[in-house]
């Protein structure tokens, strides 16, 4: 499936830019996670899942875990993608044991 991903502003819905308010207020409030490049950090919508994120110039993506911003990971050996805790063991991927991190 091909995946649509926009920094484009009016391509977000109310329900988007809602998303896009709160992510700004997570951050503010609490602060980036530790291991995200805090260079050329933008707010990124997938079209296709309606997904909203941060993301930077290493491509990483931060999303909500709970209420807690973490850093959403995928495996690019397996295709494997979460949340640290629930795809990694000390940094490799629990499915096919690839470095991640
Ligand atoms: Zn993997």
């Amino acid at each position: 499936m091909e995946t649509i991903t926009t920094t484009d502003l009016s391509k977000f819905g109310a329900r988007e830019r809602q998303l896009a308010e709160i992510l700004l207020r997570a951050w503010r409030v609490q602060g980036l996670p530790e291991d995200f490049t805090d260079e050329e950090v933008t707010i990124m919508l997938n079209t296709n899942s309606g997904c909203v994120f941060l993301t930077n110039s290493e491509f990483q993506a931060v999303m909500f875990n709970g209420d807690k911003l973490e850093i959403f990971y995928y495996c690019p050996n397996c295709g494997n993608e979460g949340f640290e805790k629930e795809i990694m063991n000390d940094g490799k991927c629990k499915q096919c044991g690839e470095q991640i991190k």
